[in-house]
Parts: structure tokens; C-alpha cells; sequence
């Protein structure tokens, strides 16, 4: 036995991974970094009709770029391995093997229809619908031939009682409990029981999941019990609403990390949000994931609906693109200004970003100081709406540029003062005929940024050109 701590993260490959599974693998591996614990990934695909190895690759692809470090997984030689369930049979079957020869599992017989019947029968005498053991003791004369059974677990009297690190104490009565199917009448392993039995092989301390798995916990305390293994302790987290508690828009539902990435969201963005789903880590601001690992206590998660806030994650967003280096957005940016330089990209992504949501923002916003401003760009058009009076600005900042060597932030502001003074005009009287004329458009980022990306040449050449589209030149 290991006194480690240590978590798993155990999703189907049936889908790509989703913002409410994505906050699931976050908590287990907070709370294993926060105790200096072991973090796994556990593939259950004993579903092997909707289990499909593309899921499988693409959410290890979005916990590796979610930044969410694994300790053993599926193709690691972790000492608990293998880490597929379809891969685990021989293990579940010895379990079933043990349980059945200990009198504490059952074969059992019973058609559909007979099983559909018996509900049917109980639920109108309003008891719950429990499997009532015809089968449970059947002497070997009574065994039918040519069926093949299932293996029922058989849940004893009693009640199971649990303290969960969410939702607190938690009791079930044992008679609520059916008789529960732990291996189908192919010999596949049923979900619940292969989970409980990885979990204990596996010397998971803790099982941190959705709380859609909380009617599954006391079949696998039981069946956990049966065994002798160790109970894990169990936290269920909250279910995730939109805001004003509504429930979550398909939409926002169907948010699968893929999305969020080709939204245009950053991986820190994303970790932010989602921590805040069921936990208030005491900083409103971006944390890194270090920095929650040192914050993290599964005992002040809250019980509450979690809510998923989508501007909150536009905020994180921002806040992570303001904080990370140009580079980083440097390979979608010269995607979509193959032919600009790439030391210029980077000043123009450094000005930009502080005013960008998106990596989309940041082209937008780039390209009217890109490249040539074409011919046909309306500026004619955008300074005629501006009256008369555009083309005196427009010729003093001019000569202003005229007169100095090189643009910096400092001349850039130098020579904007100059021309104010000159032309005794100010606010948007003075600046859109300049923006226009510089950029084509009326809107951007500050005009002396505009000028130092630009650079001296090319500001004297869109002037010239804009003085020239109204006869002024
Ligand atoms: N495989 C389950 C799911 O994807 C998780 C089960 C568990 O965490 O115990 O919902």
C-alpha cells in the first residue's frame, strides 16, 4: 500500500472533451499538485461501440495544451497500467470470479420481458424498482440452458454511508438499491463495477467527478467493500448552469475545448474560467496554474450550480493576451500577412494585443498599417465626409515628418503636439482627418502608434496620397 495522494481523471472517448470535463480533469489535478500527489488519466472505454481512438487523442491533445502535466496515462509504463479499460479484462473478470465464488455475486437468468414485468408490477405498488432475486440461490437443476446470464452484485441490507468533500455526508439505503449488473450476458464488464475496481488497483485516493456519478458511488463502495479493497475518498462537483442559473445553452453546452481554442481563447484563459466554476480561488484576476495548485482546497469547493460566465471568460481572455509574449501569436498573425516582416509583426502584435480579445482583433487591427493602403480605399470618400478643413492637418503633419529623421514614440508625439499647435484644431477635428489619411479608417489604435509602426517612408507616402485623393497635393 502507498500513502501517496492521488487522482484520476477518467473520461469516455466518446465525444471531444467539454467545458464540464475539462473543470473535472482541472480539480483532480489541482488537487494533486496542491499535496504533491499523482495525477492519471484513465481512458473508460468499455463502451466499444461509441469509444472511438480519436476522442481518445484529441483529449489527451486538450489536457496537454490546457497544461494539465500527466503522471501515468495510456502509453506511459505507470506501475498501475495498463490505463485503458479495454484493456483491463482479465482484471475484472478474476473480481467477478471472486465475487461470485464468495456467495456475494449471482448469475442471473431472467428475459427482458420477465425483468420488464417486475417493474413494471413494483413501480405500480409504488416500492422502487428493485430486482427481487428470483435467481439468487438457484439450485443447479434450476439453471436454464441455452441463456446466457449476467452477473448481478448482490447488495446486502443496510445502508451505505459516505462523507463526501462537496456535498458532505451522504447516505443511501441499501434497499434503494437494486441488485446492479456487473458483467453483461457477452461477458462485457459493466461501467460502474470496472470503475470502482480500477479505482482501487489503480490506489486512487480521491474520485473527484460530476455529480451525475453520485448515484453510482454506493454500488462502488459496496462492490469496494466486497472485495476488501480501500474506499477512495469521493468529491462530487456541482453541475455547471449559464448565468442567471438557466441552464447552459447548447451552445455554451457543446463548448468543447477544440471551439474554445479555434475561438481564439488562450489556454490560460480557459484554466481561469474554469477553476471558477465551483471555486473562488480568492484573486479575481489570472492566476497561473501554479499559483492555484498552491491556493487549492477541495474542502471550500462550493455545493451550489456552478456557473459558466462567458464574459468572465472573454475577460480572462484579454487579461492572458495582454500577458503573454507577441510571439506566441506570431504564427496565426504571418498567416495572415505572409508578406509583411516578421520583426515588424512582432512590434505591431506588442501595440496591438493590450486592445484585443482575440488573435482576430489583433488582425483586424493590424491591417490598415500593413502592406500598401490600396488605391481604392476610400480615404477620398472618408475625408470628403470630414469637410473642408482635413486638408490642413493633413499637410502639416506632413511637413512635420518631412522634418525628422525617424519616427519614434517620442517624435511620433512630438510632431502630433507640433501640428495641433499649428493648426489651433484638436480632438476629432484634428485626429480623424490624420487617422483617416494615415490608415484609411476611422478607427484603430493610438495615432502615434500608428505612425511608429508605419515608419517615416511609408507615413510621408500615405499622406502624399491622401492629399492627392482631394486635389490637395
Ligand atoms: N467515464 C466517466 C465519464 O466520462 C467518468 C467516471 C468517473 O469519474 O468515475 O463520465
Amino acid at each position: 500500500m502507498t500513502d501517496e495522494l492521488r487522482t484520476r481523471f477518467a473520461p469516455s472517448p466518446t465525444g471531444p472533451l467539454h467545458t464540464g470535463s475539462a473543470r473535472t480533469a482541472l480539480f483532480n489535478w489541482l488537487f494533486a499538485r496542491s499535496r504533491g500527489g499523482n495525477f492519471v488519466l484513465r481512458i473508460d472505454d468499455t463502451d466499444t461501440a461509441r469509444s472511438e481512438k480519436r476522442y481518445e487523442e484529441s483529449i489527451l491533445h486538450d489536457l496537454t495544451w490546457l497544461g494539465l502535466t500527466l503522471d501515468e496515462a495510456p502509453g506511459t509504463e505507470g506501475a498501475y497500467g495498463p490505463y485503458r479499460q479495454s484493456e483491463r479484462c482479465a482484471l475484472y473478470k478474476e473480481a467477478t470470479a471472486e465475487l461470485l465464488s464468495k456467495g456475494l455475486a449471482y448469475k442471473c437468468y431472467c428475459s427482458k420481458e420477465r425483468l420488464a414485468d417486475a417493474r413494471a408490477e413494483l413501480l405500480k405498488a409504488g416500492s422502487p424498482p428493485r430486482y427481487d432475486r428470483r435467481c439468487s440461490g438457484l439450485s443447479p437443476s434450476e439453471v436454464p440452458t441455452g441463456v446466457n446470464p449476467v452477473v448481478r452484485f448482490k447488495v446486502p441490507a443496510g445502508s451505505v454511508a459516505f462523507t463526501d468533500a462537496v456535498k458532505g455526508d451522504i447516505t443511501f439505503q441499501g434497499f434503494d438499491i437494486s441488485d446492479f449488473v456487473i458483467e453483461a450476458s457477452d461477458g462485457s464488464v459493466t461501467y460502474n463495477f470496472a470503475s470502482a475496481i480500477d479505482d482501487a488497483l489503480m490506489r486512487i485516493t480521491h474520485v473527484i467527478r460530476g455529480d451525475d456519478h453520485l448515484s453510482n458511488t454506493p454500488g462502488q463502495i459496496l462492490v469496494l467493500k466486497a472485495l476488501g479493497h480501500t474506499v477512495p475518498e469521493y468529491a462530487h462537483l456541482p453541475l455547471i448552469v449559464g448565468t442567471g442559473g438557466r441552464p447552459l445553452s447548447k451552445r455554451e453546452m457543446s463548448a468543447s475545448l477544440a471551439t474554445l481554442r479555434e475561438d481564439g481563447f488562450l489556454p490560460e484563459a480557459v484554466i481561469n474560467a474554469l477553476a471558477r466554476l465551483g471555486w473562488a480561488p480568492g484573486d479575481e484576476g489570472l492566476l497561473s496554474l501554479t499559483e492555484m495548485a498552491r491556493r487549492f482546497d477541495l474542502k471550500k469547493l462550493s455545493r451550489s450550480p456552478s456557473v459558466f460566465d462567458t464574459e468572465r471568460l472573454g475577460g480572462f481572455n484579454r487579461a492572458a493576451i495582454a500577458a503573454a509574449p507577441a510571439e506566441v501569436f506570431l504564427p496565426q498573425v504571418e498567416a495572415a500577412f505572409p508578406v509583411a516582416d516578421s520583426a515588424w509583426l512582432v512590434r505591431a502584435v506588442t501595440v496591438v494585443k493590450s486592445d484585443a480579445s482575440s488573435v482576430k482583433d489583433m488582425i483586424d487591427m493590424i491591417a490598415p498599417l500593413a502592406g500598401n493602403l490600396e488605391s481604392d480605399s476610400g480615404v477620398a470618400e472618408l475625408l470628403a465626409t470630414l469637410g473642408s478643413g482635413s486638408g490642413e492637418p493633413l499637410k502639416a503633419l506632413l511637413a512635420e515628418i518631412e522634418g525628422i529623421s525617424e519616427i519614434t514614440e517620442e517624435s511620433a508625439k512630438s510632431v502630433l503636439s507640433a501640428v495641433k499647435k499649428e493648426t489651433g484644431l484638436k480632438g476629432r477635428s484634428l485626429f480623424m482627418p490624420l487617422r483617416v489619411g494615415l490608415t484609411g479608417v476611422a478607427t484603430g489604435i493610438e495615432l502615434y502608434r500608428v505612425m511608429e509602426l508605419l515608419g517615416r517612408e511609408e507615413s510621408i507616402k500615405r499622406l502624399q496620397a491622401a492629399l492627392g485623393s482631394v486635389g490637395l497635393e
